[in-house]
């Protein structure tokens, strides 16, 4: 055989090889600009939860959904998850103590019910906040309480007192209404209180939203891996420079994008071994409600990791190639991304600001205190960003390029647990707060 024909018969096996071999799906520059800036452009208002701008934020994702081709969840028609939320706050309100009436400025209540008669009968909890007690420390221990309380704050607080009023008096979001939980806080000079009357009515309006759900049904269907990011953010803010809105690129159009980018990844891969759930989650600057929600409605023990995705627009100091893995010893999902992607030039490695609690400020704790691997993957060094929960968290001041090269490594490390090569370890949620 001579050199030339053995050059052209190699090339011809070659070919074929690759013909054969689905082709490696691309994660394209130009489509992760497209999206991250629709997402963060001044349309949206700043995406808060229950105002227009996050509903078209809303139909954007499911128009991306649908044009991968994503299938729609069990029980669901499209992909909007959709709940009830309550919003409720002070109607009108009516206090006594010793006869005495008080003032509107010295009272506010955090309410679950929407209706609260309380006199010395009542067999009420009291609990006294004393010139020499600590408010913030009461409220972080009542906060979570079952107990319908009366909270009595010595006047030596006054100042504290009316910075908490101003916190906690606007309408507050309930996914259910309780006949208990409820705090009345006043500041008093009575700390003895003889005889009291709270009289107060709720202001109750029922409000709705939606998680965008889309899902590629692996081989196994009891097997879940989860890609999630939240895509609400905080609205409009008091303006900087003439801009007030808040338009959340880094935070969290970022994370959200890469929700879409994967989606369009693993749907052009061959049927997965594991099942995969993509997930954009609603309201989680104002109390983490869409993973709650989600969290009810899927068996937590189906789920075997959960890659939520929180700002990865910008370069860790530690160098553009990298990200961290929130809560990355609490389960051995950190080190199955790193065997995952070893050799390559883009590292994961452990959050490296645990004393910004950053595994308890997103979505990924609510699966997690139900024993799933769910961590955080970002990029951001959030300790000196001049941009996070800014106005000037804009798409102009992120780099796309890294942005991108994050979800394509996300996208090779979570390779083996896609393909069921691997499996993390469950979170105890006893470690868990
Ligand atoms: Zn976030």
């Amino acid at each position: 055989m001579n050199r030339s024909i053995a050059a052209v018969l190699l090339v011809t096996i070659l070919v074929s090889i690759a013909a054969c071999q689905p082709k490696e799906p691309e994660i394209e520059i130009e489509e992760v600009k497209r999206i991250i800036s629709f997402l963060s452009s001044d349309e949206m208002e700043g995406r808060r939860a229950f105002t227009p701008g996050i509903e078209k934020a809303s139909i954007f994702l499911q128009g991306e959904f649908e044009k991968i081709g994503l299938e729609t969840l069990d029980g669901l028609n499209d992909y909007e998850q959709s709940f009830k939320m309550f919003s409720l706050g002070i109607a009108t309100a009516e206090l006594t103590i010793n006869g005495n009436a008080i003032e509107e400025e010295n009272y506010f209540a955090v309410l679950n019910s929407k209706e609260i008669e309380w006199d010395q009968n009542s067999g009420l909890r009291i609990e006294v906040i004393g010139s020499d007690g600590n408010i913030r420390d009461t409220y972080g221990e009542l906060r979570n309480t079952e107990d319908n309380i009366l909270v009595l704050v010595d006047k030596a607080h006054e100042q504290l007192f009316g910075r908490y009023k101003d916190f906690l008096s606007g309408p507050s979001y309930k996914m259910e209404l309780k006949d208990s939980g409820n705090l009345v806080f006043i500041l008093t000079g009575e700390i003895n209180p003889g005889e009291y009357n709270i009289s107060i009515k709720g202001n109750l309006s029922e409000l709705s939203l939606s998680n965008i759900v889309g899902k590629i049904s692996g081989k196994r269907s009891d097997e879940i891996v989860l890609f999630s990011a939240h895509y609400d953010h905080i609205g409009i803010r008091p303006p900087v420079e003439g801009d007030s809105i808040a338009n959340g690129a880094n935070d969290d159009a970022s994370g959200t994008t890469a929700v879409v980018s994967l989606a369009k990844y693993f749907s052009q891969m061959e049927q997965p071994e594991r099942t995969l759930i993509f997930v954009a989650f609603t309201a989680e600057e104002i109390g983490g409600y869409g993973s709650r929600y989600f969290s009810q409605g899927t068996d937590p023990d189906k789920i075997v990791a959960m890659f939520n995705i929180e700002m990865i627009g910008k370069g860790a100091t530690e160098g553009s190639n990298t990200a961290w893995i929130t809560g990355f010893e609490k389960s051995d999902f950190g080190k199955i991304l790193q065997r995952a992607v070893d050799g390559a030039t883009y590292k994961f490695y452990a959050d490296p600001y645990p004393d910004q609690n950053l595994f308890y400020r997103s979505d990924n704790a609510t699966l997690a205190r139900l024993g799933v691997p769910a961590h955080s993957i970002s990029t951001t060094p959030i300790d000196v960003d001049p941009d996070y929960h800014q106005v000037s968290d804009e798409v102009e001041t992120l780099d796309i390029v890294h942005m991108t090269n994050t979800i394509k490594a996300i996208a090779k490390a979570a390779a083996t647990i896609v393909s069921g090569q691997e499996t993390p370890s469950r979170v105890d949620p006893a470690d868990v707060n």
